[in-house]
């Protein structure tokens, strides 16, 4: 059985990337590898937008990025303000209070982002500028919830405080201009939108962020961002770099570029309108709310009677359908797919119709071909497609009256 992964990373990978680390393995301190790392630092600039900022990659996870942000950036009773929507940004602050930073969180509510002018009232409140830093998620993957990075861009700049993005499940899939928006930190993983193997964290970082970077007090040593700057310069890493999963990341980024931003954007926000159509026209209530839709990752809500361990288990183990459930507080309540990786319409419309499949072992109401059909509507482009993801009604009526239900 085919598996395609729905996950919001790792994500399904192209026969061409996986095919880039069957190969051996190259002198990490050699030229042929500096050469690799100068072509990964140009594929990543126009996704950062930045020219200014200086590019570190490191042998970690995504979240290994963001510590090393956190760490690098602040110092130890540093007060820092979090913007969080879920695990993700609850993790930043996690992170921070490890490294002894007192952190003050702005109250999520699940499913919307950010509020702008809680935001700003909280740090226009900020008279004396006691906070150091501001900590933001652009996607929380979490409740598939996306932020509007140009209009908090205005709003942290109007204060004036070191921030962190965390853009790990957003990079390369929406437009993001680092540079022109004035954010310090923004930091990715190749497992999400860029759509090769886990391994490598990204860092954009501008030079302000390195003069804090410079003076910081926090111990250090992995993580340490001046030891990898003083590599980057040289095209390396401090240590081992992970020299399969950099000429995955190499051939990702080469896809990337062929297809074009553009394209990429445009096909992740197709397929996140289509599969939040086909979950609305399954009795699946989509969680996150109008306006923050995420274009990576599509939550919705599990309806009363269905068990969603088992919803998901059954569709990997029978379908090779593999989608995400929600995490913490959302365990149980909520699944989660993802849009990003190699994933072609068709595979999107397969998987759908292995959900409505799955759901039917389930005493709640189907109308057969009902999910399928609103997903194609807005491949087909007849009519489904708001910008914003709002569903024409007419996608509604159609699932409403045609089909048969079981
Ligand atoms: C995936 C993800 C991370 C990092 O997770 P890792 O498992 O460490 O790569 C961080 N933030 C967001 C928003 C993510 O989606």
């Amino acid at each position: 059985m085919r598996e395609l992964l729905f996950i919001p990373g790792p994500v399904t990978v192209s026969e061409r990337v996986l095919g880039a680390m069957n190969r051996p393995l190259i002198d990490h301190r050699g030229p042929e590898f500096s050469e690799l790392v100068e072509r990964i630092y140009a594929g990543l600039r126009p996704l950062f937008g930045t020219q200014e900022a200086e590019i570190v990659l490191l042998g970690s996870s995504g979240t290994g990025g963001l510590e090393a942000a956190i760490a690098n950036a602040f110092s130890p009773g540093d007060a820092l303000l979090a913007a969080p929507m879920g695990v993700f940004g609850e993790r930043m602050i996690a992170i921070a209070r490890t490294y002894g930073m007192t952190v003050d969180a702005i109250e999520p509510r699940p499913g919307f982002a950010v509020d702008p002018n809680e935001l700003a009232r909280r740090l226009s409140a900020d008279a004396d500028h006691r906070y150091r830093g501001i900590l933001l998620t652009h996607n929380e993957t979490s409740t598939g919830v996306q932020s509007d990075m140009a209009e908090l861009a205005a709003i942290v700049q109007a204060h004036g405080a070191l921030t962190i993005v965390d853009s790990v499940s957003g990079l390369g899939a929406t437009d993001f201009r680092m540079d022109e928006w004035g954010y310090d930190i923004v930091v990715g993983a190749s497992q999400k939108v860029i759509a090769a193997p886990p391994g490598v964290a990204m860092l954009a970082v501008s030079p302000r962020a390195w003069d804090a970077i410079e003076t910081s007090k926090t111990p250090r040593f992995y993580f340490d961002l001046l030891k990898a700057r003083e590599f980057a310069r040289q095209g390396q890493m401090p240590w081992t770099s992970p020299v399969s999963a950099m000429f995955a990341l190499d051939a990702a980024l080469e896809q990337y570029r062929r297809e074009g931003a553009p394209a990429i954007h445009a096909r992740l926000a197709t397929y996140a309108e289509a599969i939040r159509a086909a979950f609305s026209a399954l009795g699946l209530e989509v969680f996150s709310q109008p306006g923050a839709h995420s274009v990576t990752v599509v939550t919705a809500k599990v309806p009363a009677g269905v068990d969603a361990a088992g919803l998901l288990r059954g569709l990997r183990a029978n379908r090779g359908v593999t989608l995400a459930g929600g995490q913490l507080d959302l365990k149980g309540k909520i699944v989660r797919m993802g849009t990003m990786g190699d994933i072609s319409q068709t595979d999107v419309l397969a998987a759908i119709q292995a959900i409505e499949i799955a759901l039917l072992d389930y005493d709640v109401p189907v109308q057969i071909g009902a999910a399928g059909k609103a997903a194609l509507r807005v491949f087909l482009d007849l009519g489904g497609a708001i910008p914003g993801g709002e569903q024409k009604s007419s996608v509604q009526m159609d699932a409403q009256t045609t089909g048969t239900s079981r």
